[in-house]
């Protein structure tokens, strides 16, 4: 049988190699001047100049910046339940609440109706996932938050370099937080940067991360060890020269299984939105898992299926709500390799397997 095609895959190449051997080679391992430079280029390539702050890790970048927007017990935070738990979890991580709201069915973004059904005199912000690389409608849910005075956070984890009306995501926010995770777009390994144009938020992001120190012993106030490391800033810098490019692949990719795939639900991009597809998700009404079973077996064709499990009932959680688009993407979805390794014939591959299964699925 062909090669087996992964539904995700990390591209590390030699400069990323040199860059790392560099800094070992300094000395200087920790949080140093590579950290600072990959702040101002992220800002400057990803962010049109909006400030970011490198942090160990996705999760502690969103856990950082609620911390630092001001969110603690007593408050509540809507967040999608259809996303990675590292959403929920971060805002149950400051002793405030999670609120789980459901989302639209086109992008799987956070739906602006049920959201304002869900706010309460303890809600303090919004938390919306640009899921699979799609803006959510920060738009909506932008001006909902004006309305009814609250913060909007955006969970950009998935969605480097996406954009409404020309604008990039991760700029309409308090804070926002891009994962730099191996599968993600772009990675440093681990890690997470923090947008914000707030500058006192950006103040206490950098002490949050430092114990609460800016001068050393000097200690502000308590605070973590969520610093990123020289070594992997050094890979993130390599790989933010090469992440546009590699986003335009990944459109491409997409672009060609929207023209080729045929049965199965396609994944729409809202007018003036741009999607990076961190994945190419289809919606697969009848037997999802035997589909995702079939293409492995049949066609040695890799496909994910994030999320199986809706948040609110994970056992972490554990609450019955009433959230049935949730309840449906989470039954339905099936993501497809889109990377930008894909060949021509891995995609002629893709779209094989999937249209003959589909058609003699139905
Ligand atoms: C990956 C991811 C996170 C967490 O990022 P890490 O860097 O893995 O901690 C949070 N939210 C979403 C939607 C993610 O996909």
């Amino acid at each position: 049988m062909s090669e087996f095609i992964p539904a995700a895959k990390p591209i590390i190449g030699d400069e990323e190699r040199a860059a790392v051997d560099a800094v070992l080679a300094s000395g200087m391992l920790a949080q140093g001047s590579e950290v600072a430079a990959f702040e101002t280029e992220f800002s400057d390539v990803l962010l049109d100049g909006r400030a970011s702050v490198a942090v160990n890790s996705g999760t502690s970048g969103l856990h950082l910046g609620l911390l630092a927007a001001g969110v603690g017990p007593g408050d509540e935070v809507i967040v999608p339940s259809f996303t990675f738990a590292a959403t929920a979890n971060s805002v149950a991580l400051t002793g405030a609440t999670p609120v789980f709201a459901d989302i639209e069915a086109d992008h799987f973004g956070l739906d602006v109706g049920d959201v304002a059904s869900r706010i309460t005199e303890r809600t303090v912000g919004i938390m919306p996932v640009h899921l699979y690389g799609h803006p959510a409608d920060v738009a909506g849910l932008g001006e909902l938050a004006e309305q009814r005075g609250l913060m909007l956070f955006e969970d950009a984890a998935q969605a480097h370099g996406a954009s409404v009306d020309g604008r990039r995501v991760g700029t309409f926010g308090t804070f926002a937080m891009f994962s730099l995770y191996p599968t993600k777009n772009m990675t440093s390994g681990e890690g997470g940067m923090v947008s914000t144009g707030d500058i006192e938020v950006e103040r206490r992001l950098r002490l949050l991360r430092n114990q609460g120190m800016q001068k050393q012993y000097e200690n502000e106030l308590v605070g973590f060890n969520a610093r990123m490391t020289n070594l992997h800033a050094a890979i993130g810098r390599v790989q933010l020269t090469k992440v546009l490019r590699w986003t335009e692949t990944r459109q491409a990719n997409a672009a060609f299984l929207d023209a080729s795939l045929e049965g199965v639900v396609t994944p729409p991009v809202a007018d003036r939105a741009v999607h990076v597809y961190h994945q190419y998700t289809i919606r697969v009404p009848e037997d999802r898992d035997g589909l995702a079973a079939a293409l492995r077996d049949e066609y040695n064709v890799g496909s994910g299926v994030y999320y199986p499990i809706p948040n609110h009932r994970l056992p972490s959680f554990g609450l019955e709500l009433d959230l049935p688009e949730t309840e449906q993407a989470a039954r339905e979805v099936l993501s497809l390799p889109v990377h930008p390794s894909l060949s021509q014939g891995d995609l002629e591959r893709i779209v094989t397997a999937v249209n003959t299964l589909a058609k003699a699925g139905a």
